[in-house]
């Protein structure tokens, strides 16, 4: 579900692998003194040599194809993976059942553009949007600020009839993160004045690379009667073009969906290793599994599905058995608000004080190139010994940041390290949600050596001898919350909750 407009800020990548340390504290061990080297050894070997991992993306592209949460393919998906998971021995495999709030199928989508000149329109509906009147609707095209949207969400009017055209000028008056949250608002109030129809992406964005649409949702377990098109960059930006001229820009688009009434059914899949000395101890690898629907899923998030599942087989296969159990799930409902990991915390509140994090790749196609540590800076400087053990495979980064695009999210606001392995995936801003997400955007190698750092990476926070990570306190937690500035973006969705609240009047009340 990552926002594309706020992963393509850049960010400090730190590399501090030093090893004196400022305050006397001791130094974290890493592989070489903590005992896991030998097994992580064996397990980059199996990982590296014989790696299944492009045989099942393959498999989960082309012979399962696109899986929105809740259709038959996507249950069909699961399935898929409840046998790979059995097949390569992993242990307690089953399918965690969850229900979504309603379902939706893309059906089709067509646009005309009628005045000022004539000609078709490449277009898509997002993801849980409605549909035109049978047989299309025509109308005049006016243009709505994104970057004001607060203001254009307070006079809607003058969209009555209107196809409303989403632009960007000037400079935004808010984060890119909650102007997501607050162009859902917007898309209310423009269906309730009675809009045609909106052209704007996620979040409002617009379309990138040549002639792609890029489907989406447009909130947590957001829906909209009135549909949401996604144009291809070209044909918004001749719109835009003649709207900021005076041109009347009149146009017409037949657009078909269907909603299932809810709740509908969807399950995540669980398998595990069980830890040698303390199983009760858990860490969770996942990846999601459920796609988008106007290709193959496969960068988004087939590449993370496949590394999970070639993770766990590499670890496997080294014969080696972590002292704390490491439970790989592949989450669906990803792509409809995080609903399969927010659903993983729901089912398995009892055990959270046992939870060590999770562990999570879903930045598309390219190398690894920083763990970030869903909000724990305690956890920065352990981490790094690691990270360092890796560097004749890759240099990698370790930050604190907090990745609330995917199903890192739940775990960081529950307190645990939610570990994203970010990548370096320049080409993702193309595949991501459009008709190019398929096969021919991954690298063989690429995958391998990703699917192996997951696995090294799992199995050493599993087997180290110290504890890796405990929850923090709720108080703890708002506060790194706060500080990453993900409060306001949690707020405008209404997943702040009481608890949280609670936790910050204290937090702000004088002492
Ligand atoms: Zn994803």
């Amino acid at each position: 579900m990552r926002r594309v407009v706020a992963s393509v800020m850049v960010m400090a990548l730190e590399l501090c692998l030093g090893t004196a340390r400022a305050d006397n504290r001791p130094v974290p061990k890493g592989p070489d003194e903590d005992g896991t080297k030998p097994a992580l050894v064996k397990i980059a070997g199996e990982g590296m040599m014989d790696s299944h991992a492009f045989q099942y993306l393959t498999e989960l592209s082309d012979d399962i194809g696109a899986r929105v949460t809740g259709s038959p393919s996507e249950r069909k998906a699961e399935e898929w993976g409840v046998g790979k998971m059995k097949a390569m021995g992993l242990e307690n495999v089953h399918k965690e059942k969850y229900q979504l709030w309603r379902g939706w199928t893309r059906g089709t989508a067509q646009g005309e553009l009628l005045l000022p000149v004539r000609r078709p329109l490449h277009v898509d509906a997002m993801g849980w949007t409605g549909s035109t009147p049978a047989g299309g609707a025509e109308g005049e095209v006016v243009a709505a600020n994104l970057f004001d949207i607060e203001e254009e969400a307070k006079h809607t009017s003058r969209l009555s009839g209107k196809i409303v055209l989403v632009v960007m000028k000037g400079a935004p008056k808010k984060d890119v993160d909650s102007l997501f949250a607050i162009y859902g608002d917007f898309l209310k109030a423009a269906s309730k004045a009675g809009a045609v129809a909106v052209i704007g992406g996620q979040g409002g964005s617009k379309a990138v690379g040549m002639n792609l649409t890029h489907t989406g949702i447009l909130g947590f377990d957001a829906d909209f009667a009135m549909p949401v098109l996604s144009l291809t960059a070209e044909d918004q930006g001749q719109l835009e073009r003649y709207v900021e001229n005076g041109k009347k820009v009149r146009v017409r688009f037949n657009v078909q969906n269907t909603f299932t009434s809810g709740p509908v059914e969807s399950a995540n899949v669980v398998g595990e290793i069980r830890g040698r000395e303390n199983p009760e101890q858990v860490l969770v690898v996942g990846a999601h599994l459920d796609s988008w629907d106007l290709s193959e899923g496969t960068t988004d998030n087939g590449t993370g599905s496949a590394s999970v599942l070639a993770s766990a087989e590499a670890i496997v296969r080294s014969g080696m058995k972590p002292r704390r159990t490491i439970r790989f799930v592949l989450f669906t409902g990803e792509e409809q608000g995080l609903d399969g990991s927010f659903a993983y915390m729901k089912q398995h509140q009892s055990e959270m004080a046992n939870h060590l994090g999770n562990l999570v790749l879903d930045n598309g196609q390219g190398p690894v190139r920083e763990f970030q540590l869903g909000g724990r800076d305690d956890l920065v400087a352990s981490f790094q010994p690691f990270a360092q053990s890796l560097s004749s495979i890759r240099n990698i980064g370790v930050t604190d940041k907090v990745e609330s695009g995917t199903d890192t999210l739940p775990f960081s606001m529950a307190g645990l390290p939610g570990i994203n392995m970010d990548q370096d995936s320049p080409e993702y801003k193309f595949t991501h949600h459009s008709a190019a997400d398929a096969l021919e955007a991954v690298n063989r190698d690429v995958l391998a050596q990703n699917a192996t750092l997951m696995a090294l990476a799992a199995y050493w926070i599993a087997d180290r001898p110290e504890r890796f990570a405990s929850p923090w306190p709720v108080e703890k937690t708002v506060k790194m919350l706060r500080a990453q500035h993900q409060d306001e973006m949690l707020k405008a969705f209404g997943l702040w909750s009481r608890e949280f609240a609670e936790a910050e009047k204290k937090e702000e009340a004088p002492k």
